[in-house]
């Protein structure tokens, strides 16, 4: 595609920048922008109009960027606070940048020669594009506890995990998205069926996947399929929509692969000639019966067929899977049984299928920097033995057995800790928060890295450093599709004395460890990054966005996926396994399997009797990105208050009207939101809010903003992971709800 327009322009006196954004502010996604400046400041941003990505929309998030970036509340210069004084807001004290680096260095260095290197942690978050230079910085210092305390690591993973133990390689519904021209791309055919499945991606665009292209498919003729426990905007324009109660998908997929294998629909000559163990599937689910995973799953049984079939009829039908398979135990079983109907309906590589994703320019960032981390070392990221599939991959510590190590401190302690691109006690703290609390608090010594204050950085924040913006700062990301540059754009001053995480990780790495990071700057970094592409940094900045121009299909046909060059996909075999073979070398199922939530009102029909409403969180809303965005009045205004959607009907019964604020109570604890009752859910189902606080609290009243009232970790419970250690049920928490009484209300 050609770009038309120039880098940077002049108009009707705005200097206008292109370049892509990454959080913060907006999301990790790389949408194409145009920035608009004027005295310095950022006073607009637009949809770059050439930008495949794109194609000129955005969403709220990126549209209110100039009011994020100019916000009053940004934090300006670094600060440090003795640890005794952790939640005074009084206690902050302003230091310069090498007084904070000196201290951090000095802090870390004792921390390891007293505990031991491994007594360091990088808590990270999917946010900011530094996933692997932090992993890198943690590297550097000799440590390979990289977290994320999020239960059973549920966010994306347990979907990735899927995909490795099946076929070795990731895919996503084609909706063009690899190619850079787009719609027009020579051989492209938009898919004739496309399920959308636990993903409401209009609202959350994640994982690299625009939410709007499956609107431009439909637009296009597409039919779709939606699974989904509410009755979301995509949901009501599907041809099917199947309403499960929430956390049974495993049910719904293979009672719809098995309706497949029953009667024939799929592709005999693709499964001979590139598949694995459809036998053993067949065999494994006799003990299936479709009617009865369909009642189980509280779908009607002849809905779910007619899916199964519509899906096997379409010449290329796509599956487009999101964030809600992670969020439940046996999430990893789900995708594998929805990986066997892709795969044996030939879909899998083909127009409008579900294409293989490549790693653009063949840069690869997945654990960068581990090799160079000595073989003791690696063997003590948490869960190393116990769950292999942590050691591929993104290489985090498995969340679960890192917090029960936290407590216990065996085998031995973290005292020290850095948090980047994450506020985890509002967004990842699976386990009543208080016990995540807890842990951290523990630490003699925490860095956190944010561009304003949150409840992380209030309550346990010993040296607080204020990082740029998107506008702002060099960077350099691609997550599937493309590459993308960030660079400080034409006029814009930095707000106050900022620097970027990758200047921070840069010079702290530098510090620790030269040969990890010889590196003089964050430049040559990104251009070490991304040298297998054979492209500087400097030449993908000046381009701004990048494709690769050798994405065709069926890559298994030409040799293009194995490391060795033969046909075939990057497993043991060379074929899809739909028996996985690494599942079973390392003691996982190796055939998908339907197995009910911990909690349910199957599994523990007595506590449905106290508990009687199925509760989900984790749903993401297009104004918020995770616990970003509450500071700013545009964004507020959209949902001022933490919403927990009810049945309209259950709420008439119940006296409870819009706006109510109500207490979500489980066995664990209690959070209260504000009530919408909606038809979009069924009768004693209940969706809650993920993520919130309320930054106008004065934290000299509560430094936690509000957390301990509203935000929804305070219901879920850690230590019930999937057998691979990946999928915990999120999406299923039995509870009561009930109207708060006067004077409970504190924030409200
Ligand atoms: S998906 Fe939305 S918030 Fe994310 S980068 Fe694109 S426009 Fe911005």
């Amino acid at each position: 595609m050609k770009k038309n327009l120039p880098r940077t322009w002049e108009e009707d006196g705005y200097t206008v920048s292109r370049t892509t954004a990454w959080s913060a502010p907006g999301c990790h996604e790389g949408c194409g922008v145009l920035c608009y400046v004027k005295d310095g400041k950022l006073v607009k941003v637009e949809g770059d109009p050439e930008h495949p990505f794109n194609e000129g929309r955005l969403c709220p998030r990126c549209i209110a960027a100039p009011d994020i970036v100019n916000h009053p509340d940004r934090l300006k210069a670094p600060m440090r606070r003795d640890p005794s004084k952790r939640g005074d807001p009084d206690a902050w004290v302003e230091i310069s940048w090498d007084e904070a680096f000196d201290l951090w260095e000095r802090e870390f260095k004792r921390i390891a020669a007293q505990y031991g290197a491994e007594s360091l942690q990088a808590v990270v978050g999917t946010g900011r594009d530094i996933m692997w230079e932090s992993q890198r910085l943690l590297y550097s210092m000799n440590s390979p506890n990289v977290v994320s305390y999020s239960t059973g690591l549920a966010c994306w993973m347990p979907r990735m995990v899927a995909y490795l133990l099946t076929m070795g390689c990731y895919c996503m519904a084609d909706c063009s998205q690899l190619f850079e021209d787009r719609w027009d791309h020579e051989g492209y055919k938009v898919p004739e069926v496309i399920i959308v499945w636990g993903n409401n991606c209009v609202q959350s665009s994640s994982d690299g996947f625009y939410g709007d292209w499956i609107v431009q498919c439909v637009k296009r003729g597409s039919k779709m399929i939606v699974i989904d426990p509410r009755l979301t905007w995509m949901a009501a324009r599907a041809e099917i929509w199947l309403q499960p109660r929430p956390a049974v998908d495993s049910a719904i997929a293979i009672a719809m692969l098995k309706t497949i294998i029953d009667e024939g629909l799929y592709n005999h000559r693709f499964v001979d000639e590139w598949c694995v163990g459809l036998e053993e599937v067949r065999q494994h689910f006799e003990q299936y019966d479709v009617d009865q995973l369909a009642e189980t799953a509280w779908v009607d049984p002849g809905k779910l067929k007619a899916a199964a079939r519509m899906y096997a009829a379409g010449n290329n039908s796509a599956i487009q899977l999101g964030l809600a398979l992670d969020m439940q135990r046996h999430g990893v079983s789900c995708v594998h049984a929805i990986i066997i109907m892709m795969a044996i309906c030939d879909n899998i590589d083909v127009p409008g299928g579900n294409i293989l994703t490549p790693n653009p320019g063949d840069v690869n960032f997945f654990g960068w920097g581990w090799d160079m981390l000595p073989e003791e070392q690696q063997k003590k990221l948490v869960g190393y033995n116990e769950y292999p599939m942590i050691r591929m991959g993104m290489r985090l510590d498995q969340s679960d057995l890192a917090l029960v190590q936290a407590e216990t401190e065996d085998p031995y302690p973290f005292r020290g800790a850095f948090y980047m691109g994450c506020n985890p006690l509002t967004s990842m703290s699976n386990d009543g928060l208080e016990r995540v609390y807890k842990v951290l608090q523990k630490m003699e010594f925490n860095v956190v890295l944010d561009y304003c204050m949150t409840p992380t950085a209030q309550t346990l924040g010993d040296l607080l450093l204020p990082i740029t913006m998107f506008p702002e700062r060099e960077g350099m990301r691609s997550f599937y599709v493309n590459l993308g540059a960030l660079w400080p754009i034409e006029g814009l001053q930095r707000t106050g004395d900022v620097k970027s995480d990758q200047e921070i990780i840069v010079e702290m790495g530098r510090r620790f460890n030269k040969e990890i990071f010889p590196w003089e700057n964050e430049k040559d970094m990104f251009s070490a990054m991304l040298e297998p592409s054979g492209m500087s940094f400097e030449e993908l900045r000046e381009q701004i966005w990048w494709y690769p121009d050798d994405v065709c299909y069926r890559r298994y046909e030409l040799g293009r996926l194995r490391a060795d060059g033969r046909v075939g996909f990057p497993t043991p075999t060379g074929r899809i396994e739909l028996y996985s073979f690494i599942a079973e070398s390392i003691g996982s199922p190796a055939l998908p399997y339907y197995d009910e939530p911990f909690e349910s009102p199957v599994s523990t029909p007595e506590m449905y009797q106290d508990y009687p409403v199925i509760v989900m969180t984790g749903t993401r809303n297009i104004q918020y990105f995770h616990s970003e965005h509450r500071q700013i009045p545009k964004l507020r205004e959209i949902q001022p208050d933490p919403l927990v959607e009810v049945n309209d009907q259950w709420a008439r019964e119940k006296g409870i009207s819009a706006g109510d604020w109500l207490w979500i109570e489980n066995v664990r604890g209690r959070v209260r939101h504000r009530a919408k009752p909606t038809p979009a859910l069924r009768f004693g189902m209940a969706n809650l809010n993920s993520g919130w606080w309320f930054p106008e609290t004065d934290p000299h009243k509560d430094p936690m903003y509000g957390c301990w009232d509203v935000n929804s970790n305070l219901i879920i419970e850690a230590g019930h992971q999937g057998p691979t250690g990946f999928g915990a049920d999120v999406k299923a928490l039995l509870c009561r709800i009930y109207p708060c009484k006067e004077g409970e209300l504190k924030n409200g």
